[in-house]
C-alpha cells in the first residue's frame, strides 16, 4: 500500500493517504448527514453538514492516533517505522522489521486497540458530562459528534482485536503462541490460519445474513471476510518464502558481474546495442570511473520513444542518490521486502560508497524456486 498523497510528518513518521480513503470519508460524511437529520429534525442543513464534516475529520485523527500508538511502541522498542498510510479499511503503519521477541510483538499489536478503546471511553464520558444519557439520541450537535466518535472508536478497537492475523488481535494471538511455544514462524503460521478461518466465518455469516434479509450489512461482512482471507493468505505466502530464504544473506545472492554503460552514451544507442542485444536488464551507469546510477527497461520506458535519440543514458538513469541500497549482511528476505516496498526489480549492494553487486528480484525468485524444489516445501 503506497501513499499517494503525503500529508506531513508526525514524530518523524511520514503520514499519507491512499485514494481509497476518500471513498470512506465521503461514505462516512453522507451517512452522518442522514443520521444527524434523523437524530434531531430541528437542526438546520448547515448545522448538520458542519457536524458531519468535522466528524469525518476527527475520525481521521482517531485512526491516526490508533496507528501512531503502534508506531510509537515499535520505535520505543528499536524498530524503525517508515510511514503510516490511511486507506479504505483504516490505517497501516509500515514497520520495517518484524518484532524479534514475543513481548515486543504483543505490546506493539495491542497498543492500537488500547488507544482506540481509551479514546472511545473518554469521548463518551465527555458526552455524558455534557448531559448525554447513554442509549438515547444526543440533544446537541456537539454531543452527537462526540457520541458517534466514541462508539466508532470502541468498534474500531473491538474489530481490530478479532484474532485474525494480520489484524492486531491476530498479532496478539501470535505473540501469545510464540511466548508459549518459543517458535516465531510456527506461531505466525497458526495465527494466519486462524485468520483464514475467521475470513471464511465472516463470509458465511455475511451470505446467510444477506439471504436472511439482513440486506447490505451482509455484503459488508462478506467484504471484510474476503479482506481477511486475502491478507492472511499473503502472510502465509510471505512466511513460506521467508522459510525458503532462511539463512541466506544479500552477499550470497548478489551478482557481481553487472554490465556497465558509459553515462554519455545516447539512449537510442543503449537500447539498440545493449538492452536489445545482450538480454541483460540492469546496467550500471559509469561516469569518470564512478558509478552514478542504474538503468533498466523501466527507466527507459519513462522516456517517450521519440526522445530516445535526443537523451543520454545519464539523463534517463535512476541516480544513486535516489536508490535505496542494501548491505551485504542484510538477509535475502529483507532485500525482497525492500524491493516490494520501493517497487523496483533490482537493488545495488553498497559498502562505504563502493558498489559491490546487484540483487535482482528475478534471481531471488530462481533461488526460491530451486529451494522449494529441493526442500519439498
Ligand atoms: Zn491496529
Amino acid at each position: 500500500m503506497k501513499a499517494q498523497i503525503k500529508l506531513g510528518t508526525v514524530f518523524g513518521i511520514e503520514v499519507g493517504l491512499h485514494y481509497s480513503w476518500f471513498f470512506v470519508a465521503l461514505l462516512i460524511m453522507f451517512s452522518l448527514v442522514v443520521q444527524f437529520h434523523a437524530v434531531n429534525r430541528s437542526w438546520t442543513e448547515t448545522v448538520v453538514w458542519v457536524a458531519a464534516i468535522s466528524t469525518s475529520i476527527l475520525f481521521f485523527a482517531c485512526l491516526l492516533a490508533h496507528e501512531l500508538s503502534h508506531a510509537l511502541v515499535a520505535k520505543a522498542r528499536g524498530l524503525p517505522v517508515h510511514n503510516i498510510t490511511l486507506f479504505l479499511l483504516g490505517g497501516m503503519a509500515q514497520i520495517e522489521k518484524e518484532a524479534s521477541d514475543p513481548s515486543t510483538e504483543f505490546w506493539m499489536a495491542i497498543a492500537g486497540p488500547i488507544a482506540s478503546g481509551v479514546i472511545g471511553l473518554v469521548l463518551l464520558t465527555v458526552a455524558w458530562s455534557l448531559g448525554w444519557i447513554p442509549w438515547r439520541p444526543a440533544q446537541t450537535p456537539g454531543v452527537a459528534v462526540l457520541v458517534w466518535l466514541g462508539y466508532i472508536n470502541l468498534v474500531l478497537g473491538a474489530f481490530n482485536m478479532i484474532p485474525a492475523f494480520p489484524l492486531d488481535g491476530g498479532r496478539v494471538l501470535r505473540a501469545i503462541i510464540w511466548w508459549i511455544t518459543g517458535k516465531a514462524d510456527r506461531s505466525a503460521r497458526i495465527a494466519a490460519q486462524v485468520g483464514q478461518l475467521a475470513g471464511w466465518g465472516f463470509i458465511a455469516y455475511g451470505i446467510s445474513s444477506f439471504f436472511g434479509g439482513g440486506g447490505l450489512g451482509g455484503i459488508w461482512f462478506i467484504f471484510i471476510g474476503w479482506f481477511l482471507l486475502k491478507t492472511a493468505g499473503a502472510s502465509l505466502l510471505q512466511l513460506q518464502i521467508g522459510s525458503l530464504l532462511r539463512g541466506l544473506r544479500v552477499r550470497d545472492v548478489m551478482s557481481q558481474d553487472c554490465p556497465s554503460v558509459d553515462g554519455s552514451m545516447g539512449l537510442q544507442e543503449f537500447v539498440d546495442e545493449l538492452l536489445l542485444k545482450t538480454g541483460r536488464r540492469c546496467f550500471l551507469v559509469i561516469d569518470d570511473h564512478r558509478v552514478t546510477g542504474l538503468i533498466t527497461p523501466h527507466e527507459v520506458r519513462d522516456i517517450e520513444r521519440s526522445r530516445w535519440p535526443l537523451v543520454s543514458v545519464c539523463e534517463a538513469m535512476r541516480p544513486v542518490s535516489a536508490i535505496h541500497s542494501l548491505s551485504p549482511d542484510m538477509s535475502a528476505m529483507q532485500a525482497l521486502e525492500m524491493m516490494g516496498r520501493e517497487d523496483v526489480n533490482q537493488l545495488p549492494v553498497v559498502v562505504d560508497g563502493q558498489l559491490e553487486g546487484i540483487v535482482s528480484r528475478g534471481h531471488l525468485l530462481q533461488v526460491i524456486h530451486s529451494r522449494s524444489e529441493l526442500l519439498g516445501r
